[in-house]
């Protein structure tokens, strides 16, 4: 199918923003799970506090994407070609084009490469606008993102010299070649090799990869073998002889974007082109990940937005029994979940990146890539926590959002069906949630357990507090006192659970996967539940939907509590020896009860859907 070529975009390149204000008081949470252990924050950073500079980066990729990606993402998705500068072209890669004009091909690029050099929550910001478009926005971040930023954080100045650039212009595009087909979230067992020629020229790369996004019209790729017996990162010309193509894979979403496999047969790689050094690819490829898994959480927070506001649109037009279906109850509990899902994951996003920011501002030179790399890596849980919170609370909206659409929802003719699609494989890609949640569960126990965060501290206080049988709710004053009472007792129980988990699994962590995500989940809830109430706090009772976004933190804080319980049981009741059971399981329930709210949350869900539908979809 072809196409005529889009027009040129509108917008100018704008200038490079950075740094968001200071606004937190989190002076005491430090990264790698240090919120388990600091108090419970009463202001965060928050999308509210971008500056304007900042927000107007996304406001020209969000003018970008309504203007030019979603009216053609019919013909995206059949993979339409238009007359590019070489003949023909895939539509898609006509549109990275277009954005690259604009800026969004080069936006964490250094300016010296013709980028924009923005700081770390301009381009999350950036990529949250970025949403309802996956197969686009795939393409793009393969390109931009896994496909350029290994380049940028570790390049030499010769390969970015010669590399970013064309890049950032969208001249050659990029992807990431890391999967193979024998391995995957065993990302670095890989079997690729790079052998060195005799003259010590060039390497020779043998080996196979596995679904690379842009496989089939990548220029270059960033790909990893064995050099010297290390595993390592190569750039490569994936013009040169040697580099085969595999077919399209034939996905269930993102059906606009190219996935194929990638096959070296004695490709020369001159020796210039390693990235990093020997070895390097274990660093290369994790810090790439959290930097992506930052990414892929704020596109899906966009998309969970988004899925939002279509959902009301559709939900007031259409009526049964004569009436809006948005006015009956059972919907409005629905759309109330939806938003207040969508708030606390918002929340924790945005705190998220702020506290990375802030670190990165710290530095000696916050422009330094390595010092902005070694800060990201601090903050490797709460990237994770960022991808699987983001994607899973897209998949939890579109699931209720497609329901809400009854048969509608099921047909093609409705966005939330190729919305839904697409959803799936952010599930899947940048390390499984499966994995992140390792990951998380992982960083906690070694955080805890090497004293990286005074955690033993906080539980001691928990169990000061039992033996005294003090378990009135915290003291806490102020607008959603309640509220920050309930969240710090959460907080005692979450750190007793935990240490009652990790005490329980012992040496055998790697084998008690399921205890330990029972941790992960309940500290995601509540990290989620906490950065909301933060967020709201923050923004004061005079905010012009203070309530409504107090009824969301109420909601979020509920749905902390009940996680931490269902978690908290499960894994009591496996590692706890029989005849302690009875006690953990009655101060586990003593601590579950402290605080608790009890608040008619029918009232609450119902206040809130009106205020959505008030605003028509999602308004905070
Ligand atoms: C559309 C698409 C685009 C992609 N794009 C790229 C790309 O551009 N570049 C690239 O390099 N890769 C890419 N990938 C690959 C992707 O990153 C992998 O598919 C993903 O990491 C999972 O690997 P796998 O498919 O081999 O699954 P496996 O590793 O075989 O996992 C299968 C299941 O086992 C579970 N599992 C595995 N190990 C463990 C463990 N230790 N503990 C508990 N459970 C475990 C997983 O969670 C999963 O549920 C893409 C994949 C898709 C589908």
């Amino acid at each position: 199918m072809t196409q005529t070529a889009p027009a040129p975009a509108p917008a100018q390149k704008p200038r490079a923003p950075r740094g968001p204000a200071a606004f937190s008081d989190e002076d005491e949470a430090l990264p790698g799970g240090g919120f388990l252990a600091a108090p419970v924050p009463r202001r965060v950073f928050c999308r509210e506090a971008l500056s304007d500079e900042q927000k107007a980066l996304a406001e020209v990729a969000e003018r970008f994407v309504q203007g030019e990606v979603w009216p053609r993402m019919e013909a995206i998705e059949e993979k339409a070609e238009v007359d590019g500068p070489n003949g023909k072209e895939p539509l898609v890669i006509s549109l990275v084009r277009q954005a690259a004009e604009i800026g969004l091909c080069s936006i964490e690029m250094p300016e010296s490469a013709g980028g924009l050099d923005a700081d770390l929550a301009t381009a999350m910001h950036v990529a949250e606008t970025l949403r309802a478009c996956a197969s686009f926005a795939a393409t793009l971040g393969a390109h931009n993102g896994i496909g350029a930023q290994p380049i940028v954080y570790f390049g030499s100045d010769a390969q970015k010299a010669a590399w970013l650039p064309r890049l950032a212009s969208a001249e050659k595009i990029s992807c990431y070649a890391l999967t193979e087909p024998g391995n995957g979230s065993d990302a670095l067992a890989g079997k690729t090799t790079a052998a060195r020629s005799p003259d010590g020229t060039h390497f020779v790369l043998d080996g196979q990869k596995q679904f690379i996004t842009n496989g089939s019209w990548a220029d270059v790729g960033i790909v990893f073998a064995h050099v010297d017996g290390k595993y390592s990162a190569l750039i490569v010309d994936l013009h040169a002889e040697g580099v085969t193509r595999g077919a399209e894979e034939k996905k269930m979403g993102i059906k606009g974007s190219s996935t194929t496999g990638l096959v070296f047969q004695g490709v020369k790689v001159p020796v210039e082109n390693l990235l990093g050094e020997v070895g390097d690819a274990a660093k290369i490829a994790f810090n790439i990940l959290y930097h992506g898994r930052m990414k892929l959480g704020f596109a899906s927070l966009g998309t969970a937005k988004h899925a939002i506001d279509l959902t009301v649109k559709f939900m007031q037009s259409r009526r049964a029994f004569g009436r809006p279906i948005i006015e009956f109850d059972l919907q409005e509990r629905k759309l109330a979940e939806c938003v207040a899902w969508a708030y606390a994951c918002d929340s924790l996003c945005y705190r998220v990146v702020g506290l990375v920011e802030r670190d990165i501002q710290a530095q000696p030179d916050p422009k330094d890539p390595q010092q902005q790399v070694a800060v990201l890596r601090r903050y490797g849980l709460e990237c994770a926590a960022i991808k699987v919170h983001g994607s899973e609370t897209c998949s939890r909206v579109l699931y209720h959002a497609l329901r809400m659409h009854g048969g509608y929802g099921f047909c093609q003719e409705y966005q939330v069906e190729r919305l839904m699609r697409d959803n799936v494989v952010e599930t899947i890609y940048e390390g499984t949630n499966d994995i992140n949640r390792v990951v998380l569960s992982g960083a906690i126990v070694e955080s805890c357990a090497l004293g990286a965060i005074p955690f033993r501290e906080r539980v001691e206080a928990v169990h000061a507090r039992l033996r005294a049988g003090d378990l009135a709710a915290p003291a806490v004053e102020g607008w959603l006192a309640p509220e920050a009472a309930r969240v710090a007792a959460l907080k005692d129980a979450l750190c007793w659970f935990v240490e009652e988990a990790l005490i329980g699994v012992g040496g055998d962590a790697k084998v008690e996967q399921q205890v330990l995500c029972g941790v992960a989940d309940a500290a995601l809830a509540f990290l989620a539940a906490e950065s909301a109430l933060a967020h709201t706090h923050g923004l004061g009772a005079a905010d012009p939907q203070a309530d409504a976004r107090a009824d969301a933190t109420r909601l979020a804080i509920d749905e902390a509590g009940a996680e931490l319980a269902r978690c908290g049981r499960d894994a009591l009741l496996h590692v706890t020896p029989p005849s302690l059971l009875p006690d953990a399981l009655a101060t586990f329930e003593r601590l579950l009860a402290r605080g608790a709210l009890a608040q008619d949350l029918v009232e609450v869900r119902r206040r809130l859907a009106r205020h959505a539908a008030r605003r028509g979809g999602y308004s905070f």
